[in-house]
């Protein structure tokens, strides 16, 4: 087997992540082809919890937005992420993968409640973890819910699947110069307000020394290259 920089990881995939070409909903050949990548590295020994976003199908910000009550629109937000948490399931099954979905909010028919030490327990027997339904609080997002986790689960790393390849001084989608930083501190993330995961997930973060990886999900092998210790992306971690 080959080296392993982490044994243990949160892989946080944003909802987008399963819409594919359409932008929303959950388009199954996207979702064939994560699993794919995470039943890779399951594979190489590395124990894989999964955070996965809602944002494909509804977030509770966008709704309040046009006036829907803030904290309902974030439970149907919730809600969204135990779908996706569904469907992620069934394509890494489809990979031969042992999976649990473990969520915040009861849903006892679908999945188990989420209980930190049987979540360890699963982990250590090499099933993939997916949390679902974020935190189970509205006002926060599934990024918070990754940091937490991972802290939780005492992981060492999240790994932050983007549709860039990193994190960079300004949008690379709009601004041809903008320049990629092969590493940041947590400060420099909070105080430049760049674009990593929300403020509250940063400084989860920071606060237990969590290492955020982040990097393209859209290319493939790349989740197998930051297990593996290969720097790819940029890698957020420690003081100044
Ligand atoms: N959400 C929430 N509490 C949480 C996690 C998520 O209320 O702990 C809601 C919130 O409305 C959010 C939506 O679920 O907009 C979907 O999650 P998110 O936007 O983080 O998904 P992503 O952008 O990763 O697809």
């Amino acid at each position: 087997m080959s080296e392993l920089r982490f044994q243990r990881v949160l892989l946080k995939l944003s909802g987008e992540a399963l819409a594919g070409k359409q932008k929303f909903g959950i388009d199954p050949e996207s979702v064939s082809a994560f699993c794919r990548e995470i039943a890779e590295v399951s594979r190489m020994g590395v124990q894989v919890a999964l955070v996965i976003g809602g944002g494909n199908i509804f977030r509770g910000m966008a709704a309040s937005a046009k006036g829907m009550d803030r904290a309902q629109g974030d439970y149907m937000g919730m809600l969204a992420t135990v779908m996706n948490a569904l469907a992620v399931q069934d394509g890494l099954e489809k990979e031969g993968i042992q999976t649990r979905v473990m969520s915040a909010i009861s849903m006892q028919e679908v999945s188990e409640p989420y209980i930190r030490r049987r979540a360890i327990r699963h982990l250590e027997k090499g099933r993939v973890v997916i949390c679902a339904a974020g935190t189970g609080n509205p006002y926060f997002t599934t990024d918070t819910a990754a940091a937490l986790r991972a802290a939780e689960l005492h992981t060492q790393a999240i790994l932050k699947a983007t549709k860039v390849d990193g994190v960079y001084d300004k949008d690379p989608m709009v601004h041809e110069d903008a320049v990629k930083y092969p590493s940041l501190s947590y400060i420099e993330v909070l105080s430049k307000r760049l674009q990593v995961m929300d403020s509250t997930a940063i400084s989860l973060a920071m606060d237990n020394n969590l290492p955020i990886a982040v990097f393209n999900l859209f290319e493939s092998g790349n989740i197998k290259k930051v297990v593996s210790g290969e720097n790819i992306g940029t890698l957020v971690e420690g003081g100044d």
